[in-house]
């Protein structure tokens, strides 16, 4: 057995810790670039009192390669040798990729994948401290940052062990307020980002035992934080889920619903959450078809059972049994198909191109024919 494990510097996980983030801030820079939500009005009070001078950017939307080289630009101008962010995964991703550009210089087309330059990055980035305020990309302590290219039509990412937060500030009661199709969306996205390293070809016993965690807090907390957003304890074990997922990607990457769901974010205006969910049960089932025909000894399959086991809570519970909690978990959180996005039938072969080639593909537990990621794709939208 060989393998590497990265892990963010530090994790700083409870409910009311958000009022450590000044003293976080002290030990990390002495001007800090703050990245928030497009309404930074929201967080006013941790704002007022970050006790260092603070320049605030805020992020609209899911980041692109503009954004964030404007982004490095404003921090460059307010002199900052610290970037943080308080928000969801877009504004954490935007505050990553700021500061790996402050430590590294250049440009982001230097660095990303696919459709950048794809040069290595060598320098730390500035100390980056991530508070979440949703449960579900696990941005805090992963090592990438992905970037929409509006001209290429994709998304691409930014990637370097170098790039994990310095700080992860996880205070679930930040998730409360979070509306409940965000919670929907995002919670789905935690829950396949525990499964797809837990059956990936990379997985190994460190991110096991992360993924495992994940998926009994998913099972605990996803339709309870849905259906009460005031439940602090599901909010934890969502906030639990989405730290754990992220730990375990980084170490062991995704597979075809993470493969797929960059694609369609490219193509279309879906929300990554939404994308995931929606491709979850078809790419499992395809998943365990192509592996019971091709290779019915695989291991995936066993992992399959123990996922479909602490999702229905059910020690005899079989991979359909599995199958179906995901499904009516998607009807309970009312997760919309893609085809409500806009993405048709025709799309599906071009969709399944690109995503053959993409960086979590490689992860899948079998490789799926263009045929395969067809039918996922049908039965998504
Ligand atoms: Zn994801």
């Amino acid at each position: 057995m060989t393998f590497e494990f990265a892990t963010a510097g530090r994790v700083v996980f409870g409910a009311g810790r958000v009022a450590e983030l000044p003293a976080v801030l002290a030990g990390l820079g002495s001007r800090v670039l703050v990245c928030t939500g497009a309404d930074p009005a929201r967080h006013a009070g941790l704002l007022a009192g970050l006790g260092l001078p603070a320049t605030v950017f805020p992020v609209a939307g899911e980041p692109t390669i503009e954004l964030a080289r404007a982004g490095a630009g404003a921090a460059r101008e307010h002199g900052a040798d610290a970037v943080a962010a308080i928000g969801g995964g877009s504004v954490i991703d935007t505050a990553k990729a700021i500061a790996m550009l402050l430590g590294n210089g250049g440009d982001p087309l230097d660095y990303l994948e696919v459709v950048g330059s794809g040069r290595t990055i060598t320098q730390p980035a500035v100390p980056c401290v991530a508070v979440p305020t949703t449960a579900g990309t696990g941005a805090e302590v992963t090592a990438n940052a992905v970037l929409a290219s509006p001209a290429h039509r994709v998304k691409a990412s930014l990637r370097s062990p170098l790039m994990i937060p310095r700080v992860a500030l996880v205070d679930p009661e930040l998730t409360a307020s979070c509306p409940p199709p965000v919670t929907a969306a995002s919670g789905l996205d935690a829950l396949t980002q525990c499964l797809e390293p837990f059956v990936s070809v990379r997985a190994n016993p460190l991110t096991d035992g992360l993924a495992r965690e994940g998926l009994r807090r998913a099972a605990a907390g996803l339709r309870a934080a849905y259906a009460d957003g005031t439940d602090l304890g599901a909010r934890t074990d969502m906030a639990m889920c989405s730290l754990l997922g992220g730990i375990a990607l980084a170490n062991a990457k995704l597979g075809a619903v993470h493969g797929l769901a960059g694609v369609i974010g490219g193509t279309a205006d879906v929300p990554h959450g939404v994308a995931c969910a929606a491709l979850l049960a078809p790419v499992m089932a395809a998943n365990v078809q192509a592996l019971r025909s091709a290779q019915p000894g695989h291991g995936a399959l066993d992992r399959y059972t123990e996922a479909s086991q602490l999702l229905t809570g059910e020690p005899g519970a079989s991979i359909e049994d599995g199958l179906a909690w995901i499904h009516e978990t998607i009807t309970l959180l009312a997760i919309p198909g893609l085809g409500a996005f806009g993405i048709r039938p025709q799309q599906a072969d071009d969709i399944a191109a690109k995503a053959a080639r993409s960086s979590s593909m490689q992860g899948n537990p079998v490789t799926l024919s263009p045929s395969d990621l067809r039918t996922i794709l049908i039965q998504a939208i």
